[in-house]
């Protein structure tokens, strides 16, 4: 059994995948060609926003964004510390700070009201109502908050919304996990100022190596993005107007996602029956996700709580004995993190977000994973007779 199984998928389209490899190969624009632009319109459509920018990776497309919006030295970003390490690393990466905000225990997504009292601690640089980095002295400027749409599901992006109005704050949503995910009636990527994507082949829409996606409506972040994206290009080739990347996506990566896209939509509900099915099978014997009104989660990872790390090791060791691939995600919260010491964070300033750390797995899920398949993950953990 495999914890994403890339091949089932690749057998449906592999017509599709070796023409459109081989429309570039013909036409040989390796850089910025037609399939780039092709992609960027099918998905700022089916995301129902105006600009998609591809880029060379989710990281890229969150550094692109933070640039964007000129985040740098003495900026305060606000985002979990329950999330993939990049969401943090970009904002240190520019200079600025992580201000770390803990969870919903049921979403595993940033808590908006826990986000607003971070933000009103910064303002005020008081850490007596919210844990905040050690910055040496000196002070902050709240500028932006990540929230992140973990394992496909949005963040709730009203309430986050409304913090963000309160307090001035660009909203910048990590849909890294959760391309083809919604919350009440739009899709996600179409969340906050910019959005950003990843194609890492993992993820829901995923490649053959890494691509990314910022998506905007925002006509003047998208030129910026695009100069960003290239060197901080301005009118031509050699005119640079700001400091920027080599971020450009791949023609043959964007040519490879066209093939994907084609069944992406009918693929996200083929993980909407597997989530079922599974929520149906393990309901009582580990804490099932389970989805707000109005969202849909992408289901980058099916991820349930054992009681306790203890519990959780047992577990894993029974699916692994019967031959089924686990992961964890997260075992370890990103204040807690080695690259982040300098920011000084001490244990048990996130016990949300520890807490899940400390019991949560991921169980395989991908569009076509066998009824059969679960029935045995579930008969491994004696819920059912095998
Ligand atoms: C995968 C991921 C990223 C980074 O995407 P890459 O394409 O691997 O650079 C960022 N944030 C989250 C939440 C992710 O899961």
């Amino acid at each position: 059994m495999d914890f994403i199984d890339l091949a089932a998928q690749q057998q449906r389209i592999t017509d599709k995948l070796n023409a459109n490899i081989a429309r570039v190969l013909t036409h040989g624009q390796y850089i910025n060609g037609p399939e780039v632009r092709e992609l960027e319109k099918a998905l700022a459509d089916y995301v129902g926003v105006k600009h998609a920018i591809g880029c060379a990776s989710g990281t890229d497309a969150l550094l692109m964004a933070l640039m964007a919006l000129d985040i740098g030295p003495d900026d305060a970003v606000f985002t979990t510390p329950f999330t993939f390490i990049a969401t943090a690393e970009v904002i240190s990466l520019l200079g600025a700070t992580p201000v770390f905000v803990d969870i919903d225990p049921q979403t595993f997504n940033i808590d908006p009201a826990q986000l607003d009292r971070a933000v009103e601690a910064v303002e005020k640089s008081d850490p007596a109502h919210h844990p905040l980095p050690d910055t040496a002295g000196g002070k902050l400027r709240p500028r932006a908050v990540i929230p992140v749409d973990l394992f496909g599901l949005p963040a709730d992006y009203d309430a986050i919304g409304a913090v963000a109005a309160r307090h001035n704050l660009a909203v910048i949503e990590d849909a890294a996990q959760s391309f083809g995910g919604e919350y009440r009636g739009r899709r996600a990527g179409a969340f906050g100022d910019i959005a950003c994507t990843s194609f890492f082949p993992a993820k829901p829409l995923g490649g053959y190596g890494d691509g990314g996606m910022c998506l905007t409506n925002d006509d003047r972040l998208d030129a910026i993005l695009r100069s960003i994206r290239v060197h901080g290009q301005g009118s031509d080739k050699y005119n640079n107007a700001r400091i920027g990347i080599n971020g450009r996506l791949d023609t043959i990566q964007a040519a490879i996602l066209l093939a994907k896209f084609a069944i992406f939509p009918e693929e996200i509900e083929l993980r909407q029956e597997v989530a079922r099915r599974y929520n149906e099978l393990l309901a009582g014997a580990v804490v099932t996700p389970q989805i707000p009104a109005g969202c849909k989660s992408a289901w980058a990872q099916y991820s349930v709580l054992a009681r306790d790390s203890a519990e959780r090791a047992a577990l894993m060791t029974k699916l692994k004995e019967a031959g089924v691939p686990t992961a964890i995600y997260y075992p370890k919260p990103l204040h807690r993190q080695e690259a982040f010491a300098s920011l000084d964070y001490r244990e048990g300033e996130f016990p949300v977000s520890e807490d899940c750390a400390s019991r949560i797995f991921s169980l395989p899920l991908h569009p076509y994973l066998p009824a059969d398949d679960q029935r045995r993950i579930a008969a491994a953990l004696n819920l059912i007779s095998g």
